[in-house]
C-alpha cells in the first residue's frame, strides 16, 4: 500500500484491511502488508501546480520499493493520484489494483448504470477517473461548478486534516440528494476521506465508499478469493 494522501485515510485502508482478514481468517490472523506512506504537503504542491509526472514518478518510485520488498498487489491509497496509475504501472511488473476498475465492478454488481461522483476537483473534471467509469458501461454524473468547489474545499480544508464537521456533513447530504434528482441511481465516494464523514445514513441513493471497496478487492485477491486484479 502506498499512502499518506492523506494519511487520514490511510489508517482507515490499515484498520479495514487487518479487520478483513481476521473476518476471513478468523484466530489471531492479520493483514500482511507493506505500508509506504509519503509527505502529502510534497503531493499537494504538485498536484496544484499540475506537476503530475514529477508526482508519478516519486509514486512510481515508492511502488518499486514496495514490489521489491515482496509486495505481489499494489495499492494505491487515493483515487486522485490515479490520474498517474499508468505511469506507476509501467514501472512495475506486480499489478496494481485500479480503484476506479473496483468501483465500477461494485456498482454494477448492485444493478445501476447511472452514478454521482465525489471527489477532488481532479477526480471530478479530468477524464482519467470518469473514463475508468466510463469503460465499464456507466454514465457519470458530477454536481455543478458551485458544488464542486465545496466538495473539493471540504476534502483539503478539512477531511485531510481529520477535522470531521457536522456542517460539512449537510453540505454534502444536500448535494447528494440535488444529484438523486438529475437522475443518479448511486453516488461513488470517489475520494479516500469522504466515507470518514458520510455513510450509507446520509444518503438517499446507493453509497460506494472507494476505501472500503479497495480494501476489500486487496484482500479477497492476496487471500486467492479474487483472481482479476
Ligand atoms: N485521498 C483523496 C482521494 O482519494 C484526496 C487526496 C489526494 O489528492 O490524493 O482522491
Amino acid at each position: 500500500m502506498l499512502g499518506g494522501m492523506s494519511w487520514e485515510s490511510t489508517a482507515q485502508y490499515y484498520r479495514l484491511a487487518n479487520e478483513l482478514v481476521r473476518a476471513r481468517l478468523g484466530g489471531l490472523h492479520s493483514a500482511n502488508l507493506l505500508l509506504a506512506s509519503l509527505d502529502f504537503a510534497d503531493i499537494e504542491s504538485l498536484q496544484m501546480h499540475g506537476e503530475w509526472e514529477e508526482a508519478g514518478r516519486l509514486l512510481a518510485q515508492s511502488a518499486r520499493e514496495l514490489e521489491a520488498g515482496g509486495a505481489e498487489v499494489f495499492v494505491l491509497c487515493t483515487n486522485t493520484m490515479h490520474n498517474v496509475a499508468d505511469q506507476i504501472q509501467a514501472a512495475l511488473t506486480i499489478p496494481l489494483l485500479h480503484i476506479a476498475d473496483v468501483t465500477a465492478r461494485a456498482v454494477m454488481a448492485a444493478g445501476l448504470t447511472t452514478v454521482a461522483l465525489l471527489g477532488t476537483n481532479f477526480t471530478m473534471e479530468q477524464d482519467f477517473y470518469r473514463e475508468r467509469l466510463a469503460q465499464h458501461g456507466l454514465t457519470v454524473i458530477t454536481p455543478p461548478p458551485d458544488d464542486r468547489a465545496e466538495v473539493h474545499r471540504i476534502i483539503y480544508d478539512e477531511l485531510c486534516r481529520g477535522d470531521i464537521e457536522d456542517l460539512s456533513r449537510q453540505i454534502y447530504r444536500n448535494i447528494i440528494t440535488r444529484l438523486s434528482h438529475v437522475g443518479a441511481q448511486g453516488v461513488i465516494l470517489g475520494c479516500t476521506e469522504i466515507e470518514l464523514l458520510i455513510s450509507q445514513a446520509d444518503s438517499p441513493i446507493r453509497v460506494f465508499p472507494t476505501t472500503r471497496l479497495h480494501v476489500e478487492a486487496a484482500v479477497n485477491f492476496s487471500l486467492g478469493l479474487e483472481l482479476c486484479p
